[in-house]
């Protein structure tokens, strides 16, 4: 576990003390004009905080567009003038951080691929140490919240205070309705690992598809997140990179307008203390659950006694999948749901499974 970061939260990033705060622009400068039209679409919806593009793609297959490389930068700059909108680039080596920190690119950005490869983020924390510069990190293409943590603490390292996060799903074999599985769990850990940590949502790489926009960033505000990465293109069509996911200034405008933003912490008094009745109930009911395992507990350690006096061996299948059966059943009458029961009776059983291997060996109850 990551000790004494002290990475200042969004609130003290000067400017950015918004939420959502919104980063968006294309997948991939290609022109200065679609730079430029793209730019100003986005400062005219009056809820874009910052612009972004990619130069240097990372592409999964060669031959495929790869950016147009530094040539993007003086567009970018003009872009970031005219709007007045700050700037965040995509690095993957120590070359791409000299070159963005020439033109003036606020916050440099780790994407997924880099992440995953600490010989590359070792290179760009060393080429950072010293710039004043934010630096955010999207987690790694494969879901290792250790390495997202590495990446972290290499750049905390190289003296940056700035940081941020970015949630842009983790890649899979099988087909999903999503580009890259969400796997929210691991963003939420991430939160309560480090609680003062940006964490920005990428929906546009989580879908891969315009029409899941919405709903994921709906999604992530509901989950307290502090804002979001979308690509925009002033001609989604006719991008050169992510095509199917990009969505036009005024499309993203209307997204924006149309996301419920619920506050992350009760308003007054009066909400707090319905919030705290409530949640004395759960906190009743789960001791009640922890209770009755107790109890559970007890009466299969009786028939783990009754066992071992008779010679009988601890699982009985039969047994076990009459109860996996019923409470499926039962489970489904309260409205949960079948992998939810199978999930936590199994859990159960294990644990029941334990404390009578405990009474056959002879190993003192704990209780
Ligand atoms: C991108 O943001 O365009 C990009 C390449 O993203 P990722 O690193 O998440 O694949
Ligand atoms: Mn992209």
């Amino acid at each position: 576990m990551p000790k004494n970061l002290q990475i200042k939260p969004l609130t003290e990033w000067k400017e950015y003390n918004k939420r959502p705060f919104v980063v968006a622009g294309p997948c991939s400068a290609e022109s200065e004009k679609q730079v430029m039209e793209t730019a100003i679409g986005l400062k005219k919806t009056g809820k874009v905080d910052m612009l972004r593009a990619g130069i240097w793609k990372p592409r999964t297959r060669p031959n495929s567009f790869e950016g147009v490389g530094v040539k993007g930068l003086p567009w970018l700059k003009k872009a970031k003038q005219e709007t007045g909108l700050p700037l965040t680039i995509e690095v993957a080596n120590a070359n791409h951080v000299y070159e963005a920190l020439k033109y003036g690119v606020d916050i440099l950005w780790l994407g997924a691929r880099t992440t995953a490869n600490p010989f590359a983020v070792q290179e760009i924390a060393n080429a950072i140490e010293g710039a004043d510069v934010g630096v955010l990190i999207k987690n790694p293409v494969n879901p290792d919240l250790a390495l997202w943590i590495g990446a972290i603490e290499r750049i905390y390292q190289a003296g940056i205070r700035k940081i941020g996060l970015i949630h842009r799903g983790f890649s899979t074999y099988e087909k999903t309705n999503y580009r890259n599985l969400p796997q929210w769990q691991i963003p939420i850990e991430m939160k309560s690992i480090l609680p003062e940590v940006p964490m920005l949502n990428d929906p546009s790489h989580i879908g891969g598809d315009a029409a899941l926009l919405q709903r994921l960033s709906q999604k992530a505000m509901d989950l307290n997140f502090d804002g979001l990465m979308i690509e925009s293109h002033i001609h989604p069509k006719e991008a050169l990179s992510d095509a199917k996911q990009q969505i036009t200034p005024e499309e993203l405008g209307v997204l924006l307008d149309k996301l419920i933003i619920r506050s992350p912490r009760p308003h007054d008094e009066q909400q707090l203390n319905v919030l705290e009745e409530l949640r004395g109930k759960i906190d009743w009911l789960d001791n009640q659950l922890l209770d009755l395992v107790e109890q559970r507990m007890q009466v299969v350690e009786n028939i783990g006694e009754y066992k071992k006096r008779n010679n009988i061996s601890i699982l009985q299948n039969k047994r076990w999948e009459d109860i996996i059966y019923k409470s499926i059943e039962e489970g489904a009458k309260r409205g949960l749901s079948r992998e939810f029961i199978n999930r936590a009776f199994k859990a159960i059983h294990q644990e029941s499974i334990n404390h009578q291997m405990e009474i056959l060996n002879g190993v003192p109850k704990k209780r």
